[in-house]
């Protein structure tokens, strides 16, 4: 594979690859070279109504089968891109600035597991059944969950077709028809599961792609009436959007959004493995994850050891052309996304924070010189409430907090609008319940960070969303329920009027 390959991102409409109505475009960039990587197929109103209409079409073909059959398929394109592995891989490094390395091992083996696992969840859904006896009648509620309908599903840039599959798979699983947009700054891949769905003759209509620009392709799903339910993982403000054009339609929302998680390091932890976990949590994806630890609170007692330590590690990361195997930092996605955590940086400065390390552009040898690289960095000095400690920056800048107890430690973990995850570093087990349950946050993770199993459940409290993903509750979502209650006439046993 290579760039020629990728060089023309098409929709994927009723089954065939497609460009926009009216030819329009958008150019897309390699972000580790600054180069041209080819055009985006811009899409609006008009391919929105056209993939909503093949997706209403293919519906009762597809809801009406058993989820054997809808699994079969998923199946299929789990298969599709393990066989692949590697163009995809290179792929969503190209597009995205990521090292291949976490393409290869990460993003792209989750997006098949996501495929594998829906395939299997469905399979296995229960349905709900009480019986009651009333007035001695002799009564049976069984629970049914019919698919919702045609589902509009949009992802973010930062795990491309990871976040992608995590949507679209539960939504096929349970018997939905799917209208899905990727990011314009990362469509790649999604654009070569199209072609991996062709190949494997994904039945026309299923699944249907739309790229283009938020505002347009984006609010275009949101607002249509033939699409009844909306899965959204992006910024915060985005969401607000979405959940107030989506409200006065009534339609059913799910809502993943931005994050500023504490990591809290206490002094009883095993500091090597919190030194780690905290470089990790703060650096990992070049910091553009939702659950990226971008606030690390540390026990005073330990503060100057911790922070030298995390300086350290944060100073050998190897930084380069994400195509090399042992990039450990990639590039950020976008020369404007370098330029908002730059931004965020001179705040930093400006409210009296001091940089430690990092945050220089840097430029590596040979065909990455133009790329869009900053230093990780590590910030100290400013109070909680700063605007630093408060917004998201989404790149790899981690501040360091320090703190006196526990009951401090969790109102500063606290002390945001977010609320998204949390990773707590401690040998005292006890501390670590005690504090974890009282951390506002979807998913806290003691000694360690992101690590997923797929059944759990998965969201964000405050605004860092709405709703709840991951096993049943994924499925549920592109599900409504109807309870039927039936009356029998003969009373079965173990009635008390027998
Ligand atoms: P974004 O909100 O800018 O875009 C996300 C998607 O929404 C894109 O496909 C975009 O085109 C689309 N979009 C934009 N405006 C729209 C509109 N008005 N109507 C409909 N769709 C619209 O987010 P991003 O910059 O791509 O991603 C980064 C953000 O995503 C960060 O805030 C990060 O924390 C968040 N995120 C959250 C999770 C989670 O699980 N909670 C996971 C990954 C990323």
């Amino acid at each position: 594979m290579d760039r020629s390959d990728i060089c023309e991102v098409l929709h994927f409409i009723d089954g065939e690859r497609v460009p926009s109505a009216d030819g329009a475009t958008l150019d897309n960039f390699e972000p580790a070279t600054g180069e041209s990587l080819g055009t985006i197929a811009a899409g609006g109103a008009v391919e929105v109504d056209r993939a909503t209409a093949a997706a209403t079409r293919a519906l009762p073909g597809w809801s009406d089968q058993s989820a054997e059959y809808r699994g079969a398929w998923l199946e299929k394109l789990a298969d599709a891109i393990e066989q692949r592995l590697d163009d995809f891989a290179w792929a969503e490094s190209v597009d995205n600035g990521k090292p291949i390395g976490a393409a290869r091992t990460i993003d792209i083996p989750r997006a098949a597991a996501n495929l594998r696992f829906f395939a299997g969840a469905a399979r296995f859904q229960h349905q709900d059944a009480h019986r009651s006896r009333m007035a001695g009648e002799d009564l049976w509620n069984v629970t049914i969950c019919k698919p919702v309908g045609v589902s509009g599903c949009i992802s973010p840039w930062n795990l491309p077709l990871y976040l992608f599959t995590w949507k679209i798979a539960p939504a096929l699983a349970a018997g939905c028809t799917v209208v899905a947009k990727p990011s314009e700054v990362t469509p790649v891949t999604a654009d070569l599961l199209a072609q991996v769905a062709q190949e494997v003759g994904f039945p026309a209509g299923v699944l249907n792609i739309v790229h283009g620009l938020g505002p347009a392709a984006g609010a275009a799903i949101v607002g249509h009436p033939g699409i009844p339910a909306i899965t959204f993982t992006g910024g915060t403000a985005t969401g607000a959007a979405i959940a107030s054009q989506a409200a006065p339609l009534f339609k059913k929302t799910l809502l993943e959004l931005g994050g500023k998680n504490p990591t809290v390091v206490f002094a009883d932890a095993d500091l090597d493995a919190a030194v780690e976990g905290a470089t990790a949590a703060a650096f990992s994806n070049q910091g553009q994850i939702c659950l990226c630890g971008s606030r690390i609170l540390v026990e005073r007692s330990i503060l100057q050891s911790f922070t030298s330590r995390l300086v350290e590690k944060a100073q050998e990361m190897t930084i380069g052309d994400p195509l090399d195997d042992s990039t450990q930092l990639g590039s950020l996605v976008s020369a404007s996304h370098r330029e908002k955590v730059e931004a965020c940086l001179q705040l930093a400065r400006e409210e009296g924070g001091e940089i430690l390390c990092g945050g220089q552009r840097v430029a590596p040898d040979g065909r990455c010189s133009e790329g869009y690289f900053l230093s990780p960095a590590v910030v100290t000095g400013l109070g909680p409430a700063t605007r630093t400690n408060q917004e998201e920056i989404f790149g790899p800048v981690a501040t360091v907090i320090p703190f006196d107890d526990e009951a401090e430690a969790i109102e500063i973990a606290n002390g945001v609008r977010y609320g998204l995850a949390a990773s707590i570093w401690t040998r005292d087990v006890d501390r670590a319940l005690r504090v974890s349950e009282k951390i506002e946050a979807g998913t806290v993770w003691v000694n360690c960070w992101m690590k997923r199993d797929l059944r759990t459940v998965f969201g964000g409290v405050k605004e860092s969303g709405l709703g709840r993903e991951g096993g049943s509750d994924s499925l549920k979502f592109f599900q409504e329920p109807t309870n039927i209650c039936i009356r029998f006439d003969s009373k079965g046993p173990g009635s008390s009027d027998e």
